[in-house]
C-alpha cells in the first residue's frame, strides 16, 4: 500500500494550487491514502515569510476537514503538519500541536542559528562555510528534534544536501548517529523523492541513511514534498527500489499519532 504523506497548501505562501487539485492528482496517480502537511505557525520571529500565520491555523485544519469530506470513500486524506525544529522553541510547538487531533507530525530542520541553508537565497554561504561543521552541526540538530518528542517522522533527513554540497569526509557517521536517535525515541524517516528535483539531484535520505535505518529497524513512509499538484506520487517508482533494495517491506502509515505497519 502506497501513502504520500508530505504535500503543502497555498497558506505557507510558496505552494501552488488547491488542496483539491493535490486529491485528484493522487487518484490519477492511484495512491489510496495521503496526507497535508503544510509549514505549521512558529513564533512571530521566526520565518513568517514561508508558513500560515498563527491566525490562519484554523483555516489550515477547516480547508483539510473540507477535502476529507468531499473525498470520502474515494481517498484516505490524513491531518499531518510540517513542524520546524528549533532550539528554544519546543514549548510554542508543542503547545499549537496540543490544539488539533493530527494523524501525524512531521518534524523539520530548516535553519541552522539564522541561516535558512535549504533557502535558494541563501545557498551561496555554503561555499563560506566548512562542510564538514555545517553537517555535523545540522546532524546534531536533527538528533535533538528527535529527542525533543515532538514529532511523529523525521522530515527530508539529509536536506542539507540540497544544493549538492556535501564534504569530503564519509557522513556516515553523523548519518548513524541520527539513526540511534530516531530509534531511541521511536520516530520514522520519510523517503522524500523532493530532492530529485533539487540540485543535488537525489532522494532525502541517501542510500547509507537508508541501509543504517533499515538495519536498526527504523521504520520509513513515504512523501513527495509538493508544494505543486503535478509532484503528488512523483518518482514514486524510484523511492520503492530503494526501499526495497535496503530491505524495506512494510511502511509505516497513521491514525492519531498511532503508528502502524502496511506492507507495500
Ligand atoms: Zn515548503
Ligand atoms: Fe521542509
Ligand atoms: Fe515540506
Ligand atoms: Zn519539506
Amino acid at each position: 500500500m502506497l501513502v504520500d504523506y508530505h504535500m503543502h497548501t497555498p497558506l505557507c505562501l510558496h505552494a501552488e494550487g488547491t488542496p483539491e487539485e493535490y486529491c485528484e492528482r493522487a487518484l490519477e496517480r492511484g495512491i489510496p491514502e495521503i496526507g497535508f502537511s503544510d509549514h505549521g505557525p512558529m513564533p512571530a520571529w521566526y520565518d513568517p515569510a514561508s508558513r500560515m500565520s498563527l491566525g490562519q491555523y484554523p483555516r489550515y485544519i477547516e480547508m483539510v476537514r473540507e477535502v476529507q469530506l468531499k473525498f470520502e470513500g474515494r481517498l484516505t486524506i490524513k491531518l499531518g503538519l510540517e513542524a520546524d525544529y528549533f532550539p528554544g522553541t519546543e514549548e510554542f510547538v508543542k503547545e499549537t500541536l496540543r490544539r488539533y487531533e493530527f494523524d501525524y507530525v512531521i518534524g523539520s530542520v530548516h535553519f541552522l542559528g539564522t541561516w535558512g541553508f535549504d533557502n535558494p537565497r541563501y545557498a551561496e554561504e555554503f561555499r563560506r562555510r566548512d562542510l564538514w561543521e555545517v553537517y555535523t552541526e545540522y546532524y546534531a540538530q536533527v538528533e535533538q528534534l528527535a529527542q525533543s518528542r515532538l514529532f511523529d517522522i523525521l522530515g527530508h533527513a539529509d536536506v542539507v544536501k540540497k544544493f549538492g554540497y556535501v564534504p569530503e569526509r564519509d557522513t556516515t557517521l553523523l548519518m548513524k548517529r541520527a539513526v540511534e536517535a530516531l530509534k531511541d525515541n521511536d520516530l520514522c524517516f520519510e523517503i522524500n523523492t523532493s530532492g530529485l528535483r533539487k540540485p543535488c539531484k537525489e532522494i532525502y535520505p541517501a542510500r547509507a541513511f537508508v541501509e543504517v535505518a533499515a538495519k536498526a529497524g527504523v521504520p520509513v513512509t513515504l512523501g513527495s514534498d509538493s508544494h505543486e499538484p503535478g509532484t503528488v506520487g512523483a518518482d514514486y517508482d524510484r523511492a520503492l527500489r530503494l526501499l526495497k533494495e535496503c530491505g524495506y517491506k512494510r511502511i509505516a502509515r497513521f491514525t492519531r499519532r498511532k503508528r502502524e505497519l502496511v506492507a507495500l
